[in-house]
């Protein structure tokens, strides 16, 4: 606020920076530029961290993570119309995730862009923004920017999470109304996130089904890590002795070398349970929309969410429980009878000899073969010295990295793992290395295939500009999925193909980093560990095998190929 002949005045700018301030936001990531660029100044002036970064895609990726690591939105700025279009990517994928976030883009003149006179970055943001948001609003007087960013905040972490617009056009930004109207416009949210207790009869029909199940299965989802639950579903598990299986950010929920961990027995577990509770997990792509062959035909299901449109998306869910997991996780152990739930000897029988052959055929996998590096062996000597880090948040993206990654490297806490999530998409690893180092303070491994770092490279300027404790671990096998593919009809590379010979490890040396190239498990061991002391930006660039991997992955059914390609 400023003293003016008539009174004091505030303006837009400083009425959001106070908005968010006065409902804690703490940090803020984004790329400054026609309009926002003074509300980053602000921001920081009022004390917000502001973290600017090179590309807004990666900027809204990073407030996403932040809102799933804390439970409260993450801001993202944005410039208008291009920065825009960058930040919705992120927005959508955070409201895919079920993550918390609010992109706050500056937006050109309404009166210009409602009648297409072609401003400067044109683009009707609003209703551009509205399909691929949980929900968006934009605000067209300063005086309503209090009530704006207090919609904004509760529309984003109530009820299931998810991404949010807001728009501020410029005119907005700048324009100045008396202080005191400021102040009294500014609204603090009460209780953002409220409680949504599940019905007690839901309740008592879901473990009723459990109490009936002779192979019964828990599948803990990334909802149950946003809940921060982390005790009340321990203690539900190993009351009830029943098998668990986590989806990849659930992991660390439970330490993944709990007793009752099923991760190693997971085909047999999802074939074969009979009565199976998803806690905060959806039955999409990622468990085969809980169909045969993959599941049972007559398995029977619970489900825990917060939202009641999801039950019975993919198959009829015979127990819907709807309430947020802490309530309705408490609500279990509340009405759970001693010895209402039990598991007979016999599934744990299977399930064990299943773990033990899996672990047997993993422990071949790491040793590897002698030859050069490939996905299993360079991840081995990655979770060799992170068992020793246990603390350090994990970030994976990648196909084949990803996907073994997900397998080798074990978490012991919750909320440490941050990876492609419910779309498996690329392009995420920098912006949520970024968000963890920020919102935590503690050490980040990104693991990354060369192809899925490519999506964000240029934020290792970033990490080096605010020196943050992120070590890059490319898996460079030269290639999208594989490095060996020859384009037979010109000298041009495959699609596939991405230059081997890259050495990722200079490009951070450009920024004042620590680069390492490594090419065997053992110089990977020597290079993180120096990294982990260093506690500075590195780049590790991990030289794989070409030939490893496979096309799509895990995901090579999905991958449709046409049958009149060349052979
Ligand atoms: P995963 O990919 O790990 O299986 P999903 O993202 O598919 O997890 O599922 C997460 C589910 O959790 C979503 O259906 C979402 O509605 C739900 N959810 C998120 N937070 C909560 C919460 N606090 N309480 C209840 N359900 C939640
Ligand atoms: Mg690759």
């Amino acid at each position: 606020t400023v003293a003016h002949p008539n009174g004091e005045i505030t303006d837009g700018f400083t009425l959001t920076i106070e908005a968010l301030r006065a409902n804690g936001v703490e940090n803020m990531y984004g790329v400054v530029g026609i309009p926002v660029t003074d509300l980053a100044r602000i921001a920081q002036a009022k004390g917000i961290r502001y973290i600017g970064f090179r590309n807004e895609q990666a900027a809204g990726h990073a407030a996403a993570a932040a809102g799933f690591l804390t439970g409260r939105p993450g801001i993202c700025l944005t410039v208008s119309a291009p920065g825009f279009l960058n930040g919705l990517v992120a927005l959508a994928n955070a409201t895919t995730n079920c993550f918390p976030m609010i992109q706050i883009s500056g937006s050109s003149e309404r009166h210009i862009v409602d009648l297409q006179q072609g401003d400067y970055e044109e683009l009707d943001q609003f209703n551009a923004a509205r399909p691929f948001a949980k929900a968006a609003f934009r605000v067209d007087r300063p005086q309503d920017i209090g009530l704006g960013v207090a919609r904004a905040i509760r529309a984003a972490v109530s009820g299931r999470p998810g991404g949010v617009y807001l728009d501020l056009p410029a005119a907005v930004l700048g324009a100045t109304i008396a202080a005191e109207a400021g102040r009294a416009s500014l609204v603090r949210v009460v209780d953002p996130a409220p409680a949504q207790i599940p019905a007690p009869e839901s309740v008592a029909r879901a473990l009723d089904l459990l109490a009936h199940a002779e192979r019964p299965l828990i599948v803990l989802g990334k909802g149950a890590a946003y809940a921060r639950a982390d005790e009340a579903i321990r203690s539900f598990v190993e009351t009830t002795g029943i098998p668990y299986l986590p989806m990849s950010m659930a992991k660390g929920l439970l330490p993944d070398d709990h007793p009752q961990s099923a991760a190693a027995a997971r085909s047999l577990v999802l074939g074969h349970a009979d009565v199976v509770m998803l806690v905060g997990a959806r039955l999409n792509w990622l468990l085969a929309h809980g169909q045969p062959p993959r599941w049972s035909a007559t398995a029977r299901f619970i489900q825990v969410d917060a939202d009641p449109v999801e039950i019975d998306s993919n198959r009829p869910i015979d127990a819907p429980v709807v309430g947020d997991i802490a309530s309705a996780m408490a609500a279990f152990t509340d009405a759970l009878r001693p010895d209402q739930v039990t598991v007979p000897d016999d599934w744990w029988k299977a399930i064990r000899a299943r773990t033990a052959q899996n672990v047997a055929k993993m422990h071949g996998r790491l040793a590897g073969d002698g030859a050069r590096m490939n996905f299993s062996t360079a991840l081995g000597a990655i979770r060799d010295v992170l068992d020793g880090h246990r603390d350090v948040y994990l970030v994976n993206e990648g196909a084949n990295t990803l996907d073994f990654g997900r397998d080798i490297l074990p978490m012991y806490l919750p909320r440490h793992r941050l990876d492609s999530g419910t779309w498996g998409v690329m392009g995420v690893g920098m912006g949520y290395a970024i968000a963890a180092a920020v919102e935590s303070g503690k050490p980040v491994v990104a693991v990354e295939g060369d192809s899925a770092f490519g999506f964000s490279g240029m934020e290792i300027e970033t990490i080096c500009r605010y020196r943050l404790p992120v070590v890059t671990v490319i898996f460079n096998n030269g290639g999208i999925y594989k490095g060996d593919e020859v384009n037979a009809n010109s000298a041009d590379p495959a699609p596939t193909v991405l230059l081997h010979s890259s050495r990722y490890d200079k490009l951070i040396a450009a920024f004042g980093g620590t680069g390492y190239q490594v090419d065997t498990p053992d110089e990977l061991d020597h290079a993180l560990r120096a990294a982990l002391r260093s506690d500075g930006p590195t780049l590790i660039n991990a030289v794989i095998d070409p030939t490893a991997g496979t096309e799509s992955g895990h995901l090579s059914s999905m991958n449709v190929t046409s049958s009149l390609q060349p052979a």
